[in-house]
């Protein structure tokens, strides 16, 4: 399966991997500095759509995700519904939660993820004209509905293949338990962790 000249080089390794990015929406929340942790741990990164609400009651948790390495995208301030809202109301929405997390991180986002991958053709201009690239997701785990973490490692699992988006929520305790397997499982399989950034501009 590795067509590779170079066996053995760190070029060839990379070459032969199938990247896949796993992303974590609604957080932070309490259990988020445990997943944070872990992926530490395995030096994986992740991406995580944050709601500026959440971000105001965990904020060392969002430093902490954005200090390790982990890409932080905007999901919105309150998880509103953007197909009814106005285009006032959206930006609204977007550019609290961007002002909170440059002011903590530093970092000005550059992906956002709406609320239920609910948008249209004049929500994507309106992000698009404030530097957002809008972002849904290729795998979605279900997690918010089976709260059983073998099910959802068992649909992760068995539906991934080289180049997917995976959505998760860092809110359940069973989604971020889910998570450690999953990573585990498909490290095995030789998927690389990537952030979003670098799948969409690789
Ligand atoms: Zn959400």
């Amino acid at each position: 399966e590795i067509s590779c000249s170079l066996v053995g080089s760190e070029m060839c390794i990379r070459d032969s991997k199938k990247m896949v990015a796993i992303t974590f929406d609604d957080g932070p929340s309490k259990y988020t500095t445990k997943l944070v942790d872990e992926l530490k741990k395995r030096e994986i990164p992740a991406t995580f759509f944050v709601l500026g609400s959440e971000i105001e009651r965990f904020p060392d948790v969002l430093k902490f995700e954005s200090d390790t390495g982990n890409e932080i995208g905007i999901h919105s301030y309150e998880h509103k519904l953007f197909t009814k809202l106005s285009e006032d109301e959206i930006l609204k929405q977007v550019s609290k939660t961007k002002s909170i997390i440059e002011d903590l991180t530093g970092i000005t986002p550059n992906i956002i993820r709406v609320p239920y991958g609910s948008t249209n053709k004049s929500i994507k201009k309106v992000l698009n004209d404030h530097n957002l690239t809008s972002v849904l997701w290729s795998v979605d785990s279900l997690d918010w509905k089976f709260k059983n973490t073998e099910k959802i490692v068992k649909r992760v699992v068995k539906d991934v293949k080289e180049g997917d988006i995976i959505l998760m929520h860092d809110i359940f305790e069973t989604s971020v338990q889910a998570a450690f397997q999953i990573i585990d499982t498909l490290e095995k399989e030789n998927y690389e962790f990537v952030t979003v950034d670098e799948l969409l501009w690789e």
